[in-house]
């Protein structure tokens, strides 16, 4: 009797050996292991993202993930390719997995709202990142950018360049606008033309085309190509004479198509030089076409610090915390006001992107090479 108890005991003394031995393993060994030590900073965040397209939305992806995971948390990052039902797909996904919060960019801006009602059904809480999800109450928190500070730099340095404040004038100017289904692209065009439409209206700035309303100038999922395209018919029926010395675009991927189309119509050379052409993300090939003398400006949102400011208040949400926000008044969701961490975005052109891009430490001069 007393050799079985004994025995018994030797083998659970060998299990809680091999099991803590295991688990210190886990610990020690795997960045994502959840550290459950005060019992709530675990499990996974669903991170949906709208595409890899483009650079920056790679970038704030990987940051959240990096950022998240070193709070112990494991992560769920999932692109949705630029099509919604990819995103809606996804993010049921993560809800039926069971994640403990969702980061949302959203492709559509107000297509997630049977989606959402379902994340609020399980208890999910979201924090809207970058882009607001418009038409459901379900959604907690958003961290971005103060956007239409973003469309007021833009044409405040197209303005600046021009001479206009001084009275210099008339100059031709196009307009481009982001994705209608992108709350973002309406802030930015707000404040755009919050800068330009006084020197319309008093004829200083001419838009040739006759196209300035939102709808006229919005492009589809900000397609590089359809800018182009655009930009082409644009000079080819608008230009037959004169130059247009400026175009407003509203994101570096669209800014390259419509250089492209301007180069094919024959700007870029000593007697024709290329317009003014604004853009917004500092991308690795605009920001080297800013060098280049051909882009002339973008505007700079660091990734790093939007990711910051969502794992802030994922994490808040999750320890019991209040999410720190500093506007509650600017962005309403048409349900409700949704509670807000703005950034402050950041004008750059050849004379500064080596203090802003190189010097913090977001690209190296070796990338920019
Ligand atoms: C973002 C911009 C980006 C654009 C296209 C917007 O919602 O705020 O930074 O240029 O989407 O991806």
């Amino acid at each position: 009797m007393r050799k079985g108890i004994v025995r018994v005991l030797g083998v659970l003394t060998l299990v809680m050996a091999v099991v803590a031995m295991l688990s210190g393993c886990g610990r020690s060994t795997t960045a994502d292991q959840p550290q459950a030590s005060n019992g709530q900073r675990s499990g996974t965040v669903g991170i949906a993202m709208p595409t890899k397209s483009s650079e920056r939305w790679v970038a704030d992806g990987n940051n959240m993930a990096e950022q998240f995971k070193k709070l112990g948390y494991d992560t769920d990052l999932q692109y949705g390719d630029d099509v919604v039902q990819n995103q809606v797909s996804q993010i049921e996904n993560m809800i039926t997995k069971g994640v403990k919060v969702l980061v949302i960019a959203p492709i559509d801006s107000s297509s997630l709202t049977d989606t959402l009602q379902r994340a609020a059904d399980a208890k999910i809480p979201v924090v809207s990142y970058d882009r607001l999800i418009r038409g459901t109450e379900n959604v907690n928190y958003y961290a971005t950018f103060d956007n239409f500070k973003v469309g007021v730099l833009q044409a405040t340095y197209i303005a600046d360049k021009l001479g206009l404040a001084q009275g210099k004038g008339p100059f031709n100017i196009e307009l481009f606008a982001g994705s209608p289904d992108d709350n973002n692209a309406t802030f930015f065009f707000k404040g755009a033309m919050s800068v330009l439409q006084p020197y319309i209206d008093s004829g200083k700035l001419v838009v040739k085309s006759g196209q300035t309303s939102f709808d006229q100038v919005a492009t589809l999922r900000w397609d590089g190509g359809l800018a182009q395209s655009r930009m082409d018919n644009l000079l080819s029926k608008a230009y037959t004479s004169g130059r247009v010395d400026a175009v407003l675009s509203p994101y570096d991927g669209m800014s390259l198509g419509i250089i492209s189309a301007l180069k094919s119509a024959g700007y870029g050379t000593p007697t024709n030089p290329l317009p003014i052409v604004t853009g917004q993300d500092a991308e690795l090939a605009s920001v080297k076409s800013i060098i280049a003398g051909e882009q002339t400006q973008t505007v700079f949102k660091d990734t790093r610090e939007l990711a910051k400011a969502a794992v802030q208040m994922a994490d808040s949400l999750l320890t019991n915390g209040k999410p720190e926000t500093n506007d509650t008044t600017t962005y309403d969701n048409g349900v409700k006001v949704v509670p807000a961490f703005l950034l402050q975005p950041v004008s750059v052109d050849k004379t500064n992107y080596q203090k802003v891009l190189v010097d913090s430490g977001y690209y190296t001069a070796g990338q920019l090479a």
